[in-house]
């Protein structure tokens, strides 16, 4: 029995989905797999693991839960094991680098990959007795394999006698991929629909479309504020950066002043403010996958397919350089001062004449709160928490808040109708990070925020033309936009020899697997097939893929560390896998910037280029400079000056830990897996010998043997203009254009002949676009 207080039995009593505890749970009961479709909010999250807990499903095994976002995980198993009166040790949460999961747990919530992971080990998932695939609509990758996975364990258990349950839950929208799909399901599962009550909600669309929507998210914000009766404020932009950007505006335009006693918490948020002006230098993908497995860095390119692409959606121009120094508003408050004066000609735009009569200019604080994938789970945790007396609520999001958490009192939202995506090229694997309209059906997610607790407006900061235009329908789903090598190679392992005929809800792109199965070749993971006419199996998958696999990094780090198991370089090998997981390590204002700023805007140059001094100390480059500034920062760490000496050098604190944490990780799963090491995670790592250097420098190589480049001869080129301008210039494998050589890489004064590179990127400058290489290592 669950004993819940009465203030919790109170909230729960008014979602909807607690009316229909009896008939979900005859549904699950009578069938294996469930499909259930609601709104947001209505409760699938938090209640239906409490219904199975109650119908006794975890007396002898586990519930699992998994969600794509950390988010969510955190959150979730937070919030039901409060509304269950249990303790953190039962209802748990695991994700990547960590988690309170304990052999009492019954209720454990966990990412998507965490799960795929322990498919690996016990196939038939023998420790649960439910599985939930929770945000299904959201398509991640991972989602989108335990469907296909699941879809064939689920059967199999029933065979042994031990059946098992899966829930496959999902937002109201495209759910026929899932039940009108007979390669995944040959017997339709039943789907229950759950009807939350939704209060009707106007849209409001803007006459023109602008470019600076984080502007115009402001304006229409204090028109809401000032003019609009009661309700809280939900704004969605793109990214962290542009959530800060927005929130200390706000905070700054209507101050909350606490009352005195309440000192103390008026401090806290001020530090926090300042914490976060910090952090905007270090944009970070929303994407939580990207930080399971594929950690690059921020700024990516944008090939030639992809412009295609975005042309076709007619997307606004993408600034990639606006990534404005700590108090560098000026310029644009400049700007929207002006803005402001031309808007006022079109100001019916509330739609809302008979309720706005509300006197304007009313200074009622506002109480703004940031909410972001990677904002600390206490901070996240504010959103639920009352709001001050006498203030509005006014929260700033990215599209965590779309369907993920469901934020209370909100009446009003303002939709920037763009997101954050992350494009790859199919061919190289080469990714940006672009802004790009969202779908229709993330739209409309967006808009039904504002209907939960009474009619709700949604200012939505684009045309209806463009939104019937340039909006598809839904999002892709990430599997057929991803390079899939990683899950390729998982996969092949797992024995799924055919990823090809694999029950996908969506199958990948044929190019895409190919691509794949040719990358894990050169990388020696899967067999060169000789005799392919012969036979057609896919080409096995070697030991050395085998090897590759078991590590929790991107193929090609894998082999980086497969290969390392030799002159004692295990542990800066996997030091430097760490690092170049991880995004951001070193703080690059150039980076995102145009190439000719010189290495002086980067304070932290000098130090960083004394770091790669000389001899193949120079020569593995980046890398060396990456290898150095961790094992520099650890060290400082283990004195306690880890905020003094990141601040110095140009470190952002937040990756150096999540670097130790992959150190450590991957340590333990070295020594596991490897039978005569024991290595530890020295806090004191030396920096590595001349010898050893070199080899790192022949590793690195080995991992990314695809990714070399060669420097343009200069000696041919006749015109001096050209010779000028190809200065830099390298061809890399693969592309037609030269790419040239990042003024943040210590090697650019050496330029060698040939180098291998970490990353190709692209950005636009006006309407022109150059290829940047960085994170460059010498060969020769
Ligand atoms: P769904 O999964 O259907 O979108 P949820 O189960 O996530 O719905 O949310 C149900 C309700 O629980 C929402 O009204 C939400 O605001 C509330 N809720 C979720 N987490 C918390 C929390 N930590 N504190 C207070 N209320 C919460
Ligand atoms: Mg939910």
């Amino acid at each position: 029995p669950v004993h819940r207080t009465t203030e919790v039995q109170e909230a729960r009593l008014r979602l909807p989905i607690l009316a229909e505890e009896q008939q979900v749970m005859e549904t699950i009961n009578e069938n294996p797999i469930v499909i259930v479709a609601g709104e947001t909010g209505s409760g699938k999250t938090t209640q239906l693991p409490q219904f199975l807990y109650e119908a006794g499903y975890a007396q002898h095994k586990m519930i699992g839960v998994t969600e794509p976002r950390r988010v969510a995980a955190i959150a979730m198993s937070k919030r039901v094991a409060h509304e269950m009166n249990l303790p953190e040790s039962e209802v748990s949460y695991l994700i990547r680098f960590e988690g309170n999961v304990t052999p009492a747990t019954r209720i454990k919530f966990m990412t998507d990959g965490v799960l795929l992971k322990e498919i690996e080990t016990d196939f038939l998932l023998s420790k649960y007795s439910v599985i939930i695939l929770d945000e299904a609509h959201e398509r991640s990758v991972y989602t989108d394999i335990l469907v296909g996975l699941l879809s064939r364990i689920v059967p199999l258990r029933h065979k042994r006698g031990q059946p098992l349950k899966l829930i496959i839950m999902s937002a109201t929208l495209r759910v026929t991929d899932f039940t009108e799909n007979s390669r995944l399901f040959k017997i339709p599962p039943p789907l229950l629909k759950v009807e939350a009550r939704q209060f009707p909600v106007t849209i409001h669309f803007q006459k023109r479309t602008p470019e600076d929507y984080v502007a115009e998210a402001y304006r229409k914000t204090l028109k809401i504020h000032n003019q609009l009766p009661e309700g809280g404020i939900l704004i969605f932009v793109t990214g962290q950066q542009e959530v800060n950007q927005l929130v200390r505006k706000l905070r700054r335009t209507f101050p909350y002043h606490p009352p005195t006693k309440d000192v103390a918490k008026k401090s806290e948020i001020e530090q926090e403010a300042t914490e976060e002006t910090k952090d905007d230098v270090a944009e970070t993908a929303e994407d939580p996958k990207e930080q399971e497995f594929d950690m690059k860095r921020v700024i990516r390119n944008i090939r030639k397919s992809k412009k295609k692409f975005l042309a076709q959606i007619a997307l606004p121009k993408i600034n990639l350089d606006d990534y404005k120094l700590p108090g560098d508003d000026t310029e644009a408050d400049m700007h929207e001062q002006q803005d402001e004066e031309e808007e006022q000609e079109d100001d019916d735009e509330l739609g809302l004449e008979e309720e706005s009569g509300m006197a304007s200019g009313q200074r009622q604080p506002l109480w703004v709160l940031p909410l972001y994938s990677l904002l600390s789970s206490e901070k996240q945790n504010r959103i639920f928490q009352p709001v001050p007396e006498g203030c509005r609520l006014c929260v700033v999001s990215t599209n965590v808040a779309e369907t993920s958490l469901t934020i209370p009192h909100i009446k009003y939202v303002v939709d920037c109708g763009r997101q954050k995506t992350r494009l790859y090229d199919k061919l190289t694997g080469v990714s940006a990070f672009v802004v790009t309209y969202t779908s229709k059906a993330s739209a409309d997610q967006r808009s039904g925020r504002a209907g939960r607790i009474s009619a709700g407006h949604c200012y939505r900061l684009y045309s209806s033309a463009v939104y019937n235009d340039c909006f598809e329908d839904f999002s892709q789903p990430d599997i057929q936009k991803k390079p899939v090598e990683d899950l390729m190679l998982q996969m092949r392992c797992m024995g799924i020899d055919r990823v090809v005929h694999f029950p996908f809800p969506s199958p990948p792109d044929q190019v895409q697997l190919q691509a794949a199965e040719r990358r894990l070749t050169v990388l020696g993971a899967l067999e060169a097939s000789t005799n392919s006419e012969k036979t057609d199996l896919p080409p096995a998958v070697t030991r050395l893929g085998q090897v590759i696999s078991r590590f929790p990094v991107a193929p090609r780090f894998g082999k980086m560390l497969a290969l390392s198991h030799q002159q004692n370089l295990l542990p800066y090998t996997v030091c430097l896998v760490a690092a170049l997981s991880v995004q951001e390590v070193l703080i690059e204002t150039g980076v995102q910037r145009d190439e000719d700023v010189a290495p002086g805007a980067n304070r932290f140059h000098r130090k960083r280029q004394s770091w790669a001094a000389s001899g193949n100390y120079q020569l593995l480059g980046d890398p060396m400079v990456l290898l150095r500034a961790v094992g520099a920062a650890e060290y400082a760490g283990s004195q306690g000056r880890l905020p003094e000496f990141c601040a110095t050098n140009g470190l952002r604190q937040k990756a150096v830990s999540e670097v130790r944490k992959l150190r450590v990780q991957l340590t333990n799963e070295i020594n596991l897996n490897v039978s005569d090491v024991e290595l530890g995670v020295d806090p004191e790592l030396k920096p590595p010998t001349d010898a050893q250097a070199r080899f790192l420098r022949q590793i690195l190589l080995a991992g990314m043997g695809d990714r070399v480049a060669r420097k343009v001869p200069l000696a041919d080129i006749a015109d001096k203009e050209e010779r000028r301008r190809l200065k830099y210039a390298y061809h890399c494998a693969d592309m037609e254009e030269p790419a040239f050589l990042h003024v943040s890489s210590v090697l650019r004064q050496k330029s060698p002949e040939w180098v291998v590179y970490q990353e190709a990127y692209e950005l636009q400058n006006g309407d022109s676009t150059k290829m940047f290489i960085r994170g460059i290592t010498a060969i020769e």
